[in-house]
């Protein structure tokens, strides 16, 4: 009679565990950085949200800068677009006027990141 083998034995085990450790080790890294890209993506989409709506606001008031509550109050804006991270959205001192993150405007999202010029609107 044959002996049959069940299972598997430790060292395939712990093999296969090292494996998966080196591939997850890897991968980790590449996945976090996509992640941060991401939130940086949509900050900087709500931001042009807000600055479009701005821009359209500045052209039938006059008024620059205007906060995110007047948008809001003013129906410019139907919800107030927030920093996936917890940064703070406020206007640049110069022209043109660009709407800025505290988290990330400090780091360079180039080359999706436009700038509006309201003086040519
Ligand atoms: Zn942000």
């Amino acid at each position: 009679m044959r002996w049959k083998q069940k299972g598997y034995t430790m060292v395939e085990v712990v093999s296969v565990m090292a494996v998966v450790g080196i591939l997850a080790t890897v991968s980790m890294p590449g996945y976090k950085s996509i992640k941060e890209e991401a939130m940086k993506i949509q900050c900087l989409a709500n931001r042009r949200i807000i600055e479009r709506s701005a821009a359209a606001f500045t052209a039938l008031t006059g008024q620059e800068k205007p906060d995110v509550e007047t948008l809001i109050n003013q129906g410019w804006l139907g919800e107030r677009p927030q920093c996936i991270c917890g940064g703070t959205y406020y206007w640049s001192q110069d022209r043109p006027y660009r709407l800025l993150c505290t988290f990330h405007s400090e780091k360079s999202v180039q080359p999706t990141d436009e700038i509006i010029d309201r003086d040519k609107l």
